[in-house]
């Protein structure tokens, strides 16, 4: 298979044979970054997807990783102006996580990963980043 990486020594090394069996033309052997562990082609299909997570079924995808419509989720992302509902930040790919109620699996709201794992880290419990804020604003 034709591939067109170019071979820059200073930034790519080959490794061992990627876990997902992409090899380095000929030699069997993975090709990586210096900087990064990942394979270069997990990399880049790591990227793609993260860019079109759905691929060509929107509503669907949405349907069954979040449980909402596309109509549901373009009418947050509107009441959202298309920004994070905590950081206000545009998200860094081109959509925002679906962020659920734990106990009953409402939609809360739109968020950037980032944040979603934030609040999650504090357990979604208010009392606890109330007291996290408490203390940020104490010291
Ligand atoms: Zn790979
Ligand atoms: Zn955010």
């Amino acid at each position: 298979m034709e591939q067109t990486i170019a071979m820059d020594p200073s930034k790519h090394y080959l490794g061992k044979v990627c876990k997902h069996g992409h090899e380095h033309e000929n030699s069997g052997q993975g090709l990586r970054r210096k900087s990064q562990r990942d394979c270069v082609e997990c990399k880049r299909l790591h990227d793609k997807n993260r860019k079109r997570p759905w691929g060509d079924n929107r509503g669907g995808w949405l349907r069954r990783r979040y449980g909402i419509t596309e109509a549901e989720y373009d009418a947050l992302l509107k009441a959202q102006a298309g920004a994070c509902a905590i950081c206000r930040r545009l998200p860094a790919d081109i959509r925002l996580a679906v962020d659920h109620r734990h106990n009953n699996g409402w939609v809360r709201g739109l968020l950037r990963t980032k944040c979603n794992q934030g609040i999650g880290q504090f357990d979604d419990d208010p009392a606890t980043l109330a007291r996290a804020i408490e203390y940020l604003l104490s010291v």
